[in-house]
């Protein structure tokens, strides 16, 4: 058999491109401008309110989440990444929500010690969800926490600032919708009266449902199975069996809410997915997504940190689906149009020009303009044309263009990309006075 010649004859080898993962998102650069506006929008809110940033890691003992969320939850139930870390066999998850976090890390870092604190965080949150529009696997909120206040004003103040951040947004058509949860006693005997009536129904409970009977007849006024709602809208209502103490709080925050023109409407069958809610309870709803038509959920989870080990303190919150609320913005044309990428686009030869070339776009960075100065693909220098293109793409409002015969003149030529179109010379040493000018007066 003759040798072959596997030098010349090389199989080329296709490498195949990777995947991401499924409900996990790529936010690409032509999106990302009305995500800023959005963050830009909520850090101006929280500093209205004078809440503060806190940041917690991704991942949490799995523990976090079950005492804090709750063992009978479809969050721990069945949506959560949780592994064990393969060095030391700790459980660990990925965190679902930012709430039982931020009590972790506020107990363990002692931080009410000083009295009672406004937080806010921002960031992505992970569910094992079936990923569809709305509704995804990594997915990011917004949220804030009041720790340390039991009075029915800082409930109203937190639905206030959300009402505030559709304003700021320009988002229209979200809807308040209001129920209170009582105390425990309070839902204790609401429970039994649910669990009568339930159990009187019982073939016409789903599978969840049936399950949930006995361990957490509540979470089945939460149900999203439409065959279930008829069942659920006639099932005794929690709001029947508050006391008078539950009834006061609740009416004060509706009375604040009256005193700020905000329309709100009572829905009974508001009791959130999470466990450690009472007294008030509030979602934020649109028909404008379909079938995930809640943007933003929150209310008051007095029980919660004591749960977690501190000491008895009252506490209230929200957190808002980020993705939600940028697809609502889409939907009615918000968030404005992509930004231009540069004020001045720098075009050169390369070579001699990159000197001057540098030391403008570095002046007039220094001085506040956005530059982008031009850099070839292929390290050699590109066409004129090819830059000008670019130029006229990255949005720049005047290229600054430095070829050889400018350069040997100590010369630039200032060219009005939006307007006339006209270039003008100008001599190195007038370059950035020069350009400033013509910023200045074009921002008029
Ligand atoms: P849903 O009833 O839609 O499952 P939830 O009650 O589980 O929502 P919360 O835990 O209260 O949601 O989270 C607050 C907000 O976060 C929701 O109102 C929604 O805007 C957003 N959100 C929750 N889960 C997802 C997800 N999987 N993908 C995108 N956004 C989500
Ligand atoms: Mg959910």
């Amino acid at each position: 058999m003759s040798e072959i010649n596997s030098s010349s004859k090389k199989p080329t080898t296709k490498v195949v491109k990777l995947a991401g993962v499924k409900g996990m998102n790529d936010l690409l650069p032509q999106d990302a401008y009305r995500w800023e506006f959005l963050e830009r929008t909520v850090l101006g809110l929280a500093k209205a309110y004078g809440y503060q940033n806190i940041r917690t890691p991704i991942v949490e003992h799995t523990e976090v989440f079950q005492r804090g969320i709750g063992e009978v939850t479809d969050i721990v139930e069945k949506e959560m990444y949780s592994f064990e870390d393969r060095l030391n066999g700790e459980q660990l998850t990925l965190r679902p929500e930012g709430t039982a976090a931020v009590v972790r890390a506020v107990v363990e870092q002692n931080l009410l010690y000083e009295g009672p604190k406004r937080l806010f965080y921002i960031g992505p949150m992970f569910r094992h969800e079936r990923p569809q529009r709305g509704r995804y696997r990594q997915f990011h909120q917004f949220g804030i926490e009041a720790l340390g206040f039991a009075g029915p004003d800082v409930d109203a103040e937190i639905i206030l600032m959300c009402a505030r951040l559709w304003d700021d947004l320009g988002l229209q058509g979200l809807r308040l919708e209001l129920n209170s949860l009582g105390n425990e006693q309070e839902r204790k005997a609401h429970r039994t009266a649910l669990v009568e009536y339930f159990v009187s129904h019982q073939a016409l409970l789903d599978e969840d449902s049936q399950r949930r009977l006995h361990t957490n007849p509540l979470r089945i006024l939460d149900t999203k199975n439409p065959t279930m709602q008829d069942l659920v809208i006639a099932a005794p209502k929690l709001i029947d069996y508050l006391g008078k103490e539950s009834l006061d709080h609740f009416e004060t925050v509706q009375y604040l809410l009256k005193a700020n023109n905000l329309p709100f409407k009572i829905n009974p069958r508001l009791v959130r997915g999470l466990d450690y809610y009472n007294l008030t309870v509030f979602e934020w709803v649109t028909d404008q997504l379909g079938a995930q038509g809640t943007v933003a959920g929150g209310g008051r989870y007095d029980p919660l940190i004591e749960r977690m080990g501190g000491k008895p303190t009252p506490a209230c919150g929200w957190a808002m689906g980020i993705e939600r609320v940028i697809e609502l913005m889409k939907e009615q044309g918000l968030g404005g149009d992509a930004p231009a990428l540069c004020d001045i686009y720098i075009a050169h030869a390369g070579g001699q020009t990159l000197e001057p070339s540098f030391v403008f776009a570095e002046q007039l960075r220094s001085a506040g303009v956005d530059v982008l100065l031009h850099a070839s693909p292929d390290g050699q220098s590109s066409s004129f044309k090819s830059q000008m293109k670019k130029a006229d793409a990255s949005g720049a409002l005047y290229a600054v263009i430095i070829g050889e015969d400018e350069f040997a003149q100590q010369q630039a030529q200032i060219k009005d990309l939006r307007g006339t179109g006209l270039q003008t010379a100008v001599a190195f040493d007038a370059v950035f006075d020069h350009v400033i000018d013509r910023l200045v007066s074009s921002s008029d």
